[in-house]
């Protein structure tokens, strides 16, 4: 129908394309490149700096004109693809950063042409993310009044658990009142990340409300050491209200104690999280889930879709027992998003009242679709098979007199160095000068108060001559910094 008033604007011109074959055509040549792209992953420098007029391609001035989408394609294969962090490549193991997958890459795609938001209402996306949060429940035997939600990772997903402790123990009148003169603690490890304290911190308890406890020789949380500092808290007149539990440190990927955490929790009365980041998915490997025994007692677990299980960036995930105290943390209601019981604003469970967010994306599609492509057995096989790729490495380091081995390994991290003086300084241009090089990607971190060479392997790409080629290298460069 067309409309014959002189108040009505004109005929708009709208975003989509004029000529439709020509876009079809156009997508399924980025498409193929990108695929390409991860076929020959291997073949590349796993990072490499961005030359200046790289760079410089950047300051560009905003773009009030149309460019065609084959030439911002062709800027993004000149300028992006190449420099990216690598994180794809095999020989990529700094820090904790998961490889990707093409299954969550092609869903990523669907989920951009859906353009679903997950804030609420009664559609097919918010049931998607449901069906996960149902999945992660049996994982964990959590009971079905738990509840679940996607985040853009644990650094939320963590913040959320300390809001929704905190409301918790001090009831819902904190989120009118604030927090007054309570005082309240909370405890981890010397090891737990540091988004544990920054949570702390966005909360208003403040960092110093967290206490940081020694661990043992594994790196694992010292029981009697917190049983005291619990102890000493109560009698100071502060309210303990949080234990977090570590399912694989980012340092050197320990585990604490957990049933002995839940125990501690249980009598104390006191909320028990796990910071699950990367580790806490071992629980699809059956040879690794016996370590996280007690994490089905938790009240809360935080972790990341987008680490060992691969799904790509970003796919955090917050996991709670207790639904109605997760929406006590953040429920409100709001003339604009009044509920029906039909239609699209029906749907009894909105994820705007479980986290601070109200437009939402659809991470639940690329980790559905990841699930159910490899399956649960494949993915928890991925991960076993990193940490026996990092218990190669811990062999090969132990075998060679010109490296020590810093830290046990657990998991899928290992630190070490190479030995010589000035070893802290040494061992970081060896990591820096193997980043330029780009033969392979490890990070830093402090160990017993030495600088360490730290490879977290987390990538199912990684083969063992990967791991052999790391090791090699870190030797040469160790070997050339030597005075002759
Ligand atoms: C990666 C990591 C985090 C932070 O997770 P993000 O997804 O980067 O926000 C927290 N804790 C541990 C143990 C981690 O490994």
């Amino acid at each position: 129908m067309t409309v014959d008033d002189p108040f009505a604007p004109a005929p708009g011109a709208t975003l989509d394309p004029e000529d439709w074959d020509a876009m079809r055509a156009q997508g399924h040549r980025m498409l193929d490149d990108i695929l390409d792209h991860l076929q020959t992953i291997r073949s590349r420098p796993v990072w490499q700096p961005m030359p200046g007029e790289v760079r410089a391609s950047f300051k560009a001035p905003l773009p009030t004109a149309p460019t065609d989408i084959a030439e911002v394609h062709d800027d993004f294969r000149r300028n992006v693809l190449p420099y990216g962090a690598g994180n794809m490549h095999p020989r990529f193991m700094g820090w904790v950063h998961g490889g990707g997958n093409v299954a969550g890459l092609l869903a990523d795609m669907l989920a951009g042409g859906m353009n679903a938001n997950l804030g609420g209402r009664d559609h097919a996306p918010i049931a998607v993310e449901h069906q996960i949060v149902e999945w992660m429940r049996a994982i964990y035997s959590f009971p079905d009044t738990a509840s679940g939600l996607f985040v853009t990772g644990t650094s939320m997903a963590n913040l959320i658990a300390v809001l929704v402790a905190r409301t918790k123990a001090l009831g819902a009148s904190v989120r009118k009142s604030g927090l007054g003169n309570a005082q309240l603690a909370a405890y981890s490890s010397v090891g737990a990340h540091a988004c544990i304290s920054r949570a702390m911190d966005y909360s208003g308890l403040g960092s110093n409300a967290l206490r940081q406890i020694p661990v043992d020789a594994n790196h694992r949380i010292r029981i009697p050491a917190l049983i005291e500092t619990i102890e000493k808290d109560i009698a100071d007149g502060v309210t303990p209200f949080m234990i977090v539990g570590n399912a694989g440190t980012v340092d050197t990927g320990a585990i604490d104690d957990l049933a002995a955490l839940s125990a501690l929790a249980k009598k104390y009365g006191i909320w028990f999280h796990v910071d699950g980041a990367f580790g806490a998915l071992a629980m699809l490997s059956p040879e690794l889930a016996p370590r996280l025994t007690g994490i089905e007692q938790a009240d809360s677990i935080a972790f990341d879709f987008h680490k060992w299980v691969q799904v790509p960036y970003d796919a955090g995930f917050i996991l709670i027992r207790d639904r109605a105290l997760h929406l006590q943390a953040f429920a409100s209601p709001a003339a604009y998003l009044r509920r029906e019981t039909r239609g699209l604003a029906a749907g009894d469970l909105w994820p705007c009242d479980l986290g601070p967010d109200l437009s939402r994306g659809f991470r639940a599609l690329k980790t559905w679709f990841t699930l159910r492509t490899y399956g649960t057995k494949a993915l928890g096989e991925v991960i076993a098979r990193t940490c026996n790729l990092a218990a190669y490495m811990a062999r090969l380091i132990e075998a060679e007199p010109r490296l020590e081995l810093m830290a046990p390994t657990q998991l899928n991290i290992v630190c070490f160095r190479y030995r010589c003086a000035n070893s802290d300084s040494v061992n970081a241009r060896i990591v820096t000068d193997l980043h330029e090089a780009g033969i392979a990607v490890p990070s830093t971190t402090i160990v017993g108060g030495h600088l360490v060479i730290r490879a977290a392997i987390v990538n199912h790409r990684t083969e063992p001559e990967d791991v052999a080629a790391l090791i090699a290298a870190v030797i040469e460069m160790g070997e050339r910094s030597q005075p002759a």
